[in-house]
């Protein structure tokens, strides 16, 4: 694959996604066929690159499905491991869109 051009195309398709719908890390490595942590250097470069524009990365926190702790100071864009109020793993996935 092409670095440069391919790279480009890449981002160009998940900034299209993300202004279609809002989508998790997940979603996006598996339309796009890349890595989830590929995703999330991705979406790191687009949240810096849409700084400065009208539009920005808005971010749908990951939520404890126990006791509904929402992870709103994250900054990381993978799924938590575990909630720091009652310690479950059952954590929903940060969704991301542009808007
Ligand atoms: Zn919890």
């Amino acid at each position: 694959m092409p670095e440069d051009s391919g790279d480009k195309t890449l981002r160009q398709r998940m900034m299209a996604l993300l202004e279609a719908e809002e989508c998790g890390v997940r979603d996006i490595s598996q339309a796009l066929h890349i890595s989830e942590k590929e995703v999330a250097d991705h979406l790191a470069h687009i949240r810096r690159s849409l700084s400065d524009s009208p539009q920005g990365l808005a971010i749908c926190p990951a939520e404890c499905l126990a006791c509904g702790f929402v992870f709103k100071d994250r900054r990381r864009f993978s799924r938590p491991g575990r909630c720091p109020l009652c310690r479950q793993t059952r954590i929903t996935m940060p969704r991301f869109s542009i808007r």
